[in-house]
């Protein structure tokens, strides 16, 4: 986490650190409270520049594969995951379920 800083908006207040979502992606941006504009620290753009590239990677429609008398579905090796890595998987709805990596 990096220290907070006091960034001031044009419009006189100052932005404050906030989830926002950005297309279909939610990351951390400044926000001002006054006109509600966004803007990204270094560090933030650079991390919804990293999100992008893994939505881009993974995002969207993927097969089910049978792995053995399981199933599974694959992950492009350029997500830099290697065989073995533990994950964590944690149930969002009964539809859909999310696969921990960090
Ligand atoms: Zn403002």
């Amino acid at each position: 986490m990096e220290k907070a800083r006091k960034i001031r908006c044009d419009c006189g207040k100052f932005f404050a650190e906030k989830m926002v979502k950005v297309g279909s992606i939610t990351t951390k941006a400044l926000v001002c409270p006054g006109c509600g504009h966004i803007t990204f620290t270094k560090e933030q753009a650079m991390e919804y520049g990293r999100l992008k590239e893994i939505r881009e990677m993974i995002g969207g429609e993927r097969k089910i594969i049978k792995i053995g008398n399981s199933i599974g579905i694959t992950l492009p090796e350029k997500l830099g995951l290697k065989p073995g890595r533990k994950v964590r998987t944690e149930v969002i709805d009964s539809k859909s379920f999310k696969v921990i990596f960090g």
